[in-house]
């Protein structure tokens, strides 16, 4: 079995632009046709779907929000102007809101991309715990599995207890749904009296809809023997990107074209910045251009040594209203949470001000610090977040307590 889905995973990045370019385009030329509400949008700019090839131009049509996209569904249902009235619909989807999604045609290679690169194949029996109700996730990953040649159980959300029993009867080799729900199903097996380990053959998950905490995915692996890959999509633009065999952060899909864009201007941020994750699908029956996801991350432009020459996700670091924006940069709770296991015993705290039209960051701080710490922490800042800190204060442990906030904003913008 090869390692990758398709040539398209390590052609050039060059060629990769230009196929996407061509693409964009060809969607807009076609969406323009098709959809009302991308024409209006591409009128009220005045902006020609021919020359629509390039992320400098796409990046001058707006974000459009799960929120907008709800709105905009309920003045015009059911898709809001932006699905071909003409074509043939394999299947709508429902999610909360509700958005209706007219679905990409069975022929997308959803999933089947992540699923090749987590190692499963035609000698894999798979348990699928996504719901296959009205959402995408259950039919979906079906799909990429099926094309895969993997065998499938279509277990959806039933009980844990059902789940085990089809595991160790159906001889299960792997398992997709959320971590959590693979938890629960590992303890009522043990509960059963099995060593799970021991008793079953299911050996690799992979993982979407729910962060894999660090702490989960080496208990998953270590104890239990299981090989965990994690998986990144959104049920309005399918699958975006995919964990490889170095896990070291996720490979975007062929089909779709991933900006990092300022939640404040929708420009595109450069290379390692955080900010919003903003996905085109290449779609040629439903035209959403530039489907802003809320969740907060920064592209990795190195190489991955598996040889795939797609740029990585960094994976997800919270959704974009957590986040603080410290001299153009983001600061999110969850990159301050990684410094905190790297300096265990100590509490800390950034502060924000601005001076003379400038951002200020301070970071007070309380406990066991020993004499290289400020400039192991400073270090440790800079490669974690990006920023550069303005100066380190040492606070009294009376003055800093647990449960305190990370991030102080102390700027007034008035
Ligand atoms: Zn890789």
């Amino acid at each position: 079995m090869s390692r990758y889905f398709d040539e398209q995973e390590t052609i050039s990045r060059e060629k990769r632009e230009r196929s996407q370019g061509e693409a964009l385009r060809l969607m807009a030329e076609q969406g323009c046709r098709k959809s009302s509400f991308f024409r209006k949008t591409l009128d009220g700019l005045s902006l020609e779907p021919a020359k629509l090839a390039s992320v400098k131009e796409l990046e001058k049509l707006p974000v459009i929000t799960r929120e907008a996209l709800i709105d905009l569904q309920k003045a015009e249902p059911p898709f809001g102007g932006l699905a071909d009235p003409e074509a043939q619909i394999d299947r709508i989807f429902v999610s909360p809101g509700p958005v209706y999604e007219p679905h990409l045609s069975e022929s997308d290679p959803l999933w089947a991309r992540a699923y090749t690169a987590a190692g499963l194949g035609p000698h894999d029996v798979v348990l699928n715990a996504f719901s296959h109700h009205l959402v995408a996730a259950g039919l979906t990953f079906h799909g990429g599995l099926r094309r895969i040649g993997a065998t499938v159980v279509p277990s959806g959300t039933s009980g844990a207890q059902i789940q085990v029993q089809l595991i160790r009867d159906l001889r299960v080799t792997a398992y997709t749904g959320t971590p959590s729900f693979l938890m629960a199903i590992i303890r009522k097996a043990e509960e059963e009296g099995y060593a799970f380990r021991k008793d079953f053959s299911l050996r690799k998950a992979c993982f979407a809809a729910e962060p894999l905490e660090a702490s989960l995915r080496e208990r998953f692996e270590n104890e239990y023997g299981i090989d965990t890959y994690q998986m990144y999509g959104a049920t309005e633009v399918g699958d975006v990107a995919y964990e490889c065999s170095e896990k070291r952060g996720w490979h975007l899909c062929e089909e779709v074209l991933v900006e990092i864009v300022d939640p404040a201007t929708g420009r595109n941020v450069p290379p390692g910045a955080l900010g919003h994750v903003v996905v085109t699908r290449f779609n040629p029956l439903f035209f959403l251009f530039r489907f802003g996801t809320g969740d907060l991350s920064r592209l990795i432009e190195e190489p991955c040594s598996c040889g795939r020459t797609s740029y990585r996700l960094d994976g997800i670091f919270g959704r974009i209203g957590d986040a603080v924006k410290v001299r153009g940069l983001f600061v999110a709770p969850s990159q301050l949470k990684e410094l905190q296991k790297k300096h265990p015993g100590i509490r800390f705290q950034l502060l924000i001000a601005r001076t003379a039209h400038e951002d200020h960051l301070t970071v007070r701080f309380a406990g066991e610090a020993g004499s290289d710490f400020e400039e192991k922490f400073c270090g440790d800042f800079r490669e974690i977040c990006t920023v550069r800190i303005d100066h380190m204060e040492r606070i009294s442990p009376d003055d800093l307590k647990e449960g305190d906030p990370l991030i102080l904003d102390r700027r007034n913008w008035r």
